[in-house]
């Protein structure tokens, strides 16, 4: 979730929590490695669970929700050149959500 929802959701428990506080919160976890950033071109960083693993996105284009997906297309390494040497991979869906779908 991006830092102004997260902001949000903590000034429920802490009121007078400044968005500071938050951010200084976050890059400490980062560092600890508990959670870490999620970038989506055009949106703020969103942040989430690190130990959740390997997993992929897919961006709502109407409410602009992410969410995760839990399957991997695992084989898609093969599509590097040959002698390339790929280390990690990104994959974001675009679309509409089932609420948006609907609609
Ligand atoms: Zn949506
Ligand atoms: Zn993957």
């Amino acid at each position: 979730m991006p830092i102004e929802e997260i902001h949000q959701m903590a000034l429920k428990a802490v009121p007078s929590l400044g968005i500071a506080t938050v951010y200084r919160t976050l890059k400490s976890l980062l560092e600890e490695g508990i959670i870490k950033t999620v970038e989506l071109p055009g949106q703020p960083v969103h942040y989430e669970e690190a130990h959740k693993g390997h997993h992929h996105h897919f961006f709502c284009n109407s409410c602009h929700g992410v969410f995760e997906l839990e399957k991997c297309p695992g084989d898609i390494h093969q599509l590097a050149p040959k002698r390339f040497q790929v280390t990690d991979h990104e994959i974001i869906l675009y679309g509409a959500c089932a609420d948006c779908a609907k609609s």
